[in-house]
């Protein structure tokens, strides 16, 4: 039987301003360090011009890694205001987001393009959390399972197995991000089973087993015991309450 690494990761937005930011991160790593054995990792998503100085607090930290929100598509060159990925590993980034709803909706990030994304950060030693999910329509009117699992049938499914199991994925309905509308435990698990099966389909099981699903939206330490019980959920990303110290903390306390 193999344990498949348990993953909190807290996605800041475009949240927080420098003195802000170093004391969430300051707070987190003197609230959480001893509540995180071996097996489970904590990251932290802040905006990423504060990378750099948040690594200085975690660099002695070894259940704690940071992630960029979001990557360049392309390698390097004129594309002013663009972060790469080869950038990212230079300053030991280890994880990068890749496909949030937010980009998708409001950047008009599509499958193609993130598959491309998802190229350049495993290119880098950068590994992606692919964020994928269905709007509150698809839900109500559409096969949303099939609409999610393409989604990773378009942007990940290219990749060799070796790659794929330095991806990690999360599940995020769109109507559940940010609404205060958490899915229910059973709603997230059935997702993530398919999610899972649909790799075991094209990759095997054996590398369906060892891929970390993450469920996000509108996590909170009330919601998190439930959810990361069950079998498929192999942890959180977590948006607006990985803002607040104490409420991040019971929420990886949860995992
Ligand atoms: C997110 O944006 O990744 C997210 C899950 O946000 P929230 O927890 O605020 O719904």
């Amino acid at each position: 039987f193999l344990m498949r690494k348990k993953i909190v990761a807290g996605n800041w937005k475009m949240n927080k301003v420098l003195d802000e930011a170093v004391a969430l991160t300051s707070e987190l790593v003197n609230m959480a360090k001893d509540e995180v054995r071996n097996d489970a990792k904590i990251i932290l998503c802040p905006p990423a011009i504060y990378l750099t100085t948040i690594q200085k607090y975690i660099e002695n930290e070894p259940n704690f890694a940071l992630a960029a929100q979001n990557c360049s598509d392309k390698v390097s060159g004129a594309f002013t205001g663009e972060i790469s990925a080869q950038m990212l590993q230079s300053i030991g980034v280890q994880y990068v987001l890749i496909g949030h709803s937010e980009r998708r909706q409001y950047f008009n990030e599509t499958n193609a393009l993130l598959a491309e994304k998802v190229n350049t950060a495993l290119a880098n030693g950068v590994s992606p959390i692919f964020c994928c999910g269905e709007s509150l329509e698809q839900r109500q009117n559409d096969d949303y399972i099939g609409f999610v699992k393409n989604q990773l049938t378009e942007s990940l499914f290219h990749l060799s197995e070796e790659q794929l199991k330095s991806v990690v994925i999360a599940y995020e309905p769109i109507w559940a991000i940010g609404t205060g509308l958490t899915a229910s435990a059973e709603q997230a698990q059935d997702m993530h089973a398919a999610l899972r099966a649909h790799i075991a389909s094209k990759y095997g099981a054996d590398v369906a087993d060892e891929i970390s699903i993450l469920y996000g939206g509108s996590v909170t330490a009330a919601s998190a015991p439930e959810l990361f019980a069950a079998p498929d959920i192999d942890g959180g990303l977590v948006g607006g309450a990985s803002l607040k110290s104490r409420e991040f903390t019971n929420i990886i306390k949860a995992r």
